[in-house]
């Protein structure tokens, strides 16, 4: 089944193909994909603005269709279903994608289906050859949600925490922002640290020993009292090199930590993680180490699927379609949906 994955939940323009018939230990049954980024145009603003988010999805679907079909090497004719995000996000930008999918479904007389864009991400790296088996617990780690799921299938989710203020990938963007570095801050912030040493400064780890929810908005003001008291932002670079990496090690121990309890407190032995921070070598370091002291396992994706991309929505929809689900007509948005909503597979 070749499946067209659309995403337009916020400020990236991602779409893919995504074939059932072409899984090998390569390609993630990934046919192609192209991906958009909006970061430069909400740069001037400090924030994604939704309605400027909307207009420009608009202005780059049809071209990225054309694009994509062309490095495919297919036509039009040749998808046979869509899937596109359905929510959460931006209202103006999921309405964009969900009805430029639905409507190019009904003109080629094929199902579409709408997607979460969580269930997207905490997917992804199910996409190939050898996908972990459920049930899993799942560490959803993005610029908007810290969640962590005991994943029994597809659909059938259990929170077992979340964070009570910021998201993880917020936090890494914040604590960039402090630092003079540029949106997104996550990837900036690792490569910084690289130099680092994440020893050199003590800073909290929120809530540790409380259950298993998160709390990272406590980390914004200890950078920032760090950063002062170090002499600013433009202080020496082995300083600034030295806060990226401590702070990077608060966050991943921290989120190592939970997940290590989660899967104890779940009785599971395989960890799956997504989301922009999963892209973090530093996390995937950590957790390696210390699940194989405990006989667990990490799975995680490719770092381009990851954030936010077309082929994650593809491929959700795959497994949602291949058993009997797709939408009617009707094109309804759900800008905030809670996962435990979802109807299971
Ligand atoms: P959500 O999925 O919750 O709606 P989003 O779609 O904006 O939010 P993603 O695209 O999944 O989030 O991820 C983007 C986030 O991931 C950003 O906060 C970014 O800083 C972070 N991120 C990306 N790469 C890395 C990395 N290597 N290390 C840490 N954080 C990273
Ligand atoms: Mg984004
Ligand atoms: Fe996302």
């Amino acid at each position: 089944m070749k499946v067209l994955g659309l995403e337009t939940s916020c400020d990236e323009t991602g779409l893919a193909i995504f074939d059932s018939e072409q899984i090998n230990s390569d390609n993630q049954g990934l046919v192609g994909q192209v991906l958009y980024s909006q970061i430069e145009l909400h740069a001037l603003y400090g924030g994604v603005v939704p309605e400027l988010a909307s207009r420009d999805h608009i202005r780059k679907l049809v071209p990225l269709l054309n694009e994509l079909l062309e490095q495919c090497d297919m036509k039009k004719s040749e998808i046979d279903a869509i899937a596109y995000t359905k929510g959460p996000g931006l209202i103006g930008a999921l309405m964009t994608g969900a009805l430029f999918g639905r409507s190019l479904a009904y003109g080629l007389d094929i199902p579409a289906i709408g997607i979460h864009h969580m269930e997207g991400h905490l997917l992804a790296p199910l996409m190939g050859a050898n996908p972990p088996a459920f049930p899993f617990v799942s560490l959803l780690v993005s610029g908007g949600h810290t969640l962590l799921i005991a994943a029994h299938g597809v659909g059938q989710y259990e929170i077992l925490g979340e964070s009570i203020d910021d998201a993880a990938g917020e936090c890494f963007d914040k604590a960039a922002k402090m630092l003079g570095l540029p949106y997104p801050g996550g990837p900036n912030i690792a490569k910084l640290a690289e130099t680092g040493n994440p020893d050199a400064y003590a800073l909290p780890r929120p809530m540790l020993h409380r259950g298993l929810d998160f709390s990272f908005s406590g980390m914004k003001t200890a950078v920032h009292n760090l950063i002062k008291d170090t002499e600013g932002s433009d202080s020496d670079p082995q300083v600034r090199a030295d806060i990226a990496a401590s702070f990077q090690h608060a966050v991943v121990d921290t989120l190592v930590k939970k997940c290590v309890k989660a899967l104890k407190q779940a009785g599971m032995s395989r960890l799956v993680i997504a989301g922009g921070v999963s892209a973090n070598t530093h996390l995937r370091e950590t957790l390696e180490a210390e699940l194989d002291k405990i006989n667990a396992t990490v799975h995680y994706a490719p770092p381009a699927l990851c954030t936010d991309n077309g082929a994650m929505i593809a491929y959700a929809g795959f497994e949602r379609l291949q058993a009997g689900q797709s939408d009617d007509l009707a094109v309804s948005c759900i800008p905030r949906w809670p996962m435990t909503e979802l109807p299971a597979v």
